[in-house]
Formats: structure tokens, C-alpha cells, sequence
């Protein structure tokens, strides 16, 4: 073979080993995302895990912590579809009834705090004569969860702020907080179940919170830990028997929902039932479930996040900026 030949080879094979390396990286990298192994992120799972720098540092909505002051204003409304009507001996019951339930969740709340040696007092409506006792009328629908998922109240946020002196309330009561549970007289067994809206990711422009309470939903009448349940939401507890289907509950997987239910199945955000008795049944003067470590750190009461948070990689609570930007400013 002549040393020009050699060349020749040279120039030839070393472009030829070249591509067919090439190739077979390519064609491994391709069927790899073929059979789902490997994929290119979302632009949502581009974007980090944390919040945007202006919700952290700036307004964290429904996330003031669940601490201080906390005031319960009560709205007995009627809707397009149902109605209160306080001369009928059912409905003064099931006010009253409402009322009692408010007081077992608000003390119950407050029992949770001490424990994690936070100081917490909430104030609620005892009864129709309280000034944290309201009675309205909507022209529409109340209970729709596309307001959870939308985020948006607009005909409550106009009643609240045009018939409701909230500073008044908040200036009388200390409030830190103020939120808002509208009581719905639904009959249905199967109706809209009871929500809050949580504004952990976005901007919240009312200077307090809502949770919509319909009195009977999934064959009962709502309980003590339904309305504790709701408050927690507006203070940053998320969901853990369902995954993050709209985009508002932390990023929560099946996955996640699936080690709650193995880990966490008496955690209050997990499930409003009471299970001691080795039966699932609703109870009704008091709260049998359990406030664990992970809505502690949802609701600001603990700064460490439990493992599982990044574990199951879940948004963070808005509360570790919170308590980061007051020690910046301390
Ligand atoms: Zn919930």
C-alpha cells in the first residue's frame, strides 16, 4: 500500500467512524424518547420549582402567616339556586348548627398552633347577632369551582367591598387576617363540594380571604374539619388526596397523592373524615384529624421543609420567602 493511499483511507475512515458514532448516539438518544425515557422539559418544569421574586417578596396573598389575629366573618347567601329562609325551623338549626361547627374548627385550629408554639387567637361569629354575621343575596350561581381553579370571586370581592366595612372589622378585631366563609343552604347529596380560593402563586388584590361552605355536600352536612379544611387552604395548605390537575395545588403528583394516602391518610388535607372508630363517618363536635408537619410548613408555622416536599418535587410554601424576607429586613 503506498503512503498516498494511506492518506486516502485515512480521510475516508476517520469521516466515516466519525458519522456513524454520531449516528448511533442519535439513534439511541431518539428511541430512548421513542419509549419515553428520556424527555425534553415543559416550558412549566423549565421554570424553577420557587415562586417569582414579586409574589416572594412583594403581596403573598392569601399567605399571611397563620399567626396574630385571625377574624372569621360569617355570610349566610342565598344564590340563584338556593336560599336561607331564618323562619323555618330547619335552616335556624342548621345556622345554628354552622355555628357551632365554626367554633369547634376555629379553637381546633388554635389548639394546632400551640403545639407548634404559635400565638393565634380567631375570632368568629357565635351567633346572628354577632357584627361578624352577615346575611346577602347573589344574582348568580355561588358555588362554581371553576372560581377555585379561575381564582377569581367577582361578585363576592364587589359585595364584600361595597356592604362590608372590612378595615372597620379589621381595625376593631386586630385582624392580621380576615376571611370570608359564605354559607350556601345546598340540599343536593351530590352537589358542589366546599372550597377556598388560595392564592399561594398570584397576586391577591382584596386585602382578605373566601372559602365557599355549602351546608350539604357528598351525602352530609358539612363538619367542623370541612370549614378547619378551608381555612387552611387560604393560608397555603394544599391538597394531599388529589394531584395538581389546574395548576393549584403545588405541583402534587399521583405519586405524591399515592405516599399520602400511605402516610398521611388522617392529615386534615388528606381527608375530613373520622376514621377512629375504624369507620369513615363525618363527626360533628369536634376534629379527629390529624395537622401534620407538611401543612405546618404549608401554612408558614415550620421553616424546614419535610423531605418529601422535595422528594415528590413540589412547589414550596410561599412562607420560607416570607420568613427569609423578614429576617432581611430584621
Ligand atoms: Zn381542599
Amino acid at each position: 500500500m503506498y503512503k498516498g493511499d494511506e492518506k486516502i483511507k485515512n480521510k475516508i475512515i476517520i469521516p466515516v467512524g466519525v458519522s456513524v458514532i454520531v449516528l448511533s448516539v442519535t439513534s439511541v438518544i431518539l428511541s430512548l424518547f421513542l419509549m419515553g425515557i428520556i424527555r425534553l422539559p415543559t416550558a412549566e418544569e423549565k421554570s424553577s420549582k420557587v415562586l417569582p421574586d414579586i409574589i416572594k417578596l412583594t403581596d403573598l396573598g392569601s399567605a399571611t402567616e397563620l399567626e396574630g389575629n385571625v377574624t372569621l366573618v360569617s355570610v349566610f347567601a342565598n344564590d340563584s339556586r338556593y336560599s336561607w329562609d331564618f323562619n323555618d325551623e330547619n335552616d335556624i338549626s342548621a345556622r345554628e348548627n354552622i355555628f357551632s361547627y365554626t367554633k369547634t374548627a376555629a379553637d381546633w385550629i388554635c389548639e394546632q398552633a400551640q403545639r407548634y408554639n404559635k400565638t393565634l387567637n380567631i375570632s368568629y361569629a357565635e351567633d346572628s347577632k354577632s357584627d361578624l354575621y352577615y346575611e346577602t343575596a347573589f344574582d348568580e350561581k355561588c358555588l362554581d369551582i371553576e372560581k377555585s381553579i379561575s381564582k377569581s370571586a367577582l361578585p363576592e370581592w364587589k359585595y364584600i367591598d361595597s356592604k362590608i366595612d372590612n378595615n372597620a372589622i379589621k381595625s376593631k378585631y386586630k385582624s392580621d387576617s380576615v376571611v370570608y366563609l359564605i354559607f350556601i343552604n345546598q340540599k343536593e347529596e351530590y352537589g358542589t363540594v366546599a372550597f377556598a380560593l388560595s392564592f399561594y402563586d398570584r397576586v391577591l388584590d382584596y386585602p382578605y380571604e373566601i372559602c365557599f361552605l355549602p351546608y350539604f355536600f357528598a351525602e352530609n352536612v358539612i363538619s367542623p374539619s370541612v370549614i378547619a379544611h378551608e381555612i387552611l387552604h387560604t393560608f397555603g395548605a394544599p391538597d394531599l388526596y388529589g394531584y395538581d390537575e389546574y395548576k393549584m395545588n403545588y405541583d402534587t403528583t399521583v405519586e405524591y397523592v399515592d405516599y399520602c394516602r400511605k402516610n398521611h391518610y388522617n392529615e386534615i388535607m388528606h381527608s375530613t373524615f373520622d376514621i377512629s372508630e375504624g369507620v369513615i363517618k363525618r363527626v360533628y363536635d369536634r376534629i379527629t384529624n390529624d395537622l401534620t408537619d407538611i401543612t405546618a410548613y404549608y401554612i408558614g408555622w415550620i421553616d424546614e421543609p419535610p423531605a418529601e416536599v422535595d422528594e415528590f418535587a413540589l412547589v414550596h410554601s410561599q412562607h420560607e420567602y416570607y420568613s427569609r424576607h423578614k429576617q432581611d429586613k430584621d
